[in-house]
């Protein structure tokens, strides 16, 4: 076990310096927890060997667990600090919200699929993450209950980011970073709010499952 551990600690350690650090990531709070979370935990024993590797993998109910590099990328758009209260939409395996809840003060995650959900909510409990707080819901429509959020993160792909989700990001400075473009492929874009104003800019181009709700795709 112990022999085991350690190797997926060395995995972890190359995953970072291939893959992310040397594709351009900079930010060592988003280093560090990229090689704190352990990814292994979240995939299925039938993927466990391809933890490490540079792509995502399917995690059931025909979703999957995020790109490694994406998911560094994407939390480092969302230029966390420690008293940051974010949202996620799009639980999925837990893995992107243990990244966000190992830099932010708090991590709001939606899911619309109950199983993932609840499997979610293990891990977050088996590896002690006490900052991670999660329902099942159509994540179009954000959570209003706990808004405003400093940060939002949309781990699924959007026509467009939701209105609703725009009015519950704090103003100065808010900030959503969401894969926006058709079903089948998108552009990281990220959303800045300051005093009520609005800037967009676009990252890298990228492929995720569709955001399925009212606000997003419809289910067919
Ligand atoms: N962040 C995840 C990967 C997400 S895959 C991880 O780290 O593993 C995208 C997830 O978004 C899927 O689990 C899918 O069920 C979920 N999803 C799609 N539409 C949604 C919606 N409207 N509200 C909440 N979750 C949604």
């Amino acid at each position: 076990m112990e022999n085991a551990k350690g190797q997926y600690l060395k995995d972890r350690e190359l995953m970072v310096r291939n893959q992310i650090a040397a594709r351009g990531v900079r930010d060592s709070n988003v280093l560090n927890a990229m090689l704190n979370v352990p990814r292994h935990v979240f995939v299925g024993k039938e993927n466990l060997s391809w933890a490490y590797a540079d792509s995502a993998l399917p995690i059931g109910n025909g979703q999957t667990i995020s790109q490694p590099y994406m998911v560094a990328v994407m939390t480092e758009l969302l230029e966390l600090n420690k008293n940051d209260r974010v949202l996620e939409i799009g639980t999925g395996s837990g893995y992107q919200a243990c990244v966000l809840a190992e830099i932010a003060f708090e991590v709001y995650t939606v899911e619309r699929i109950v199983e993932l959900q609840r499997r979610a909510v293990e891990k977050f409990d088996e590896l002690g993450y006490r900052n991670i707080y999660s329902i099942v819901a159509d994540g179009t429509i954000g959570w209003q209950e706990k808004a405003p959020f400093n940060k939002i993160i949309i781990t699924a792909g959007c026509p467009d980011i939701p209105q609703g989700l725009i009015e519950q990001l704090a103003d100065g400075v808010g900030i959503i970073v969401a894969p926006v473009g058709s079903k089948f492929t998108q552009q990281l874009l990220k959303l800045t709010k300051r005093k009520g104003g609005l800037t967009k800019g676009f990252s890298v181009s990228c492929v995720f499952v569709p955001l399925i709700g009212k606000y997003g795709w419809s289910d067919l």
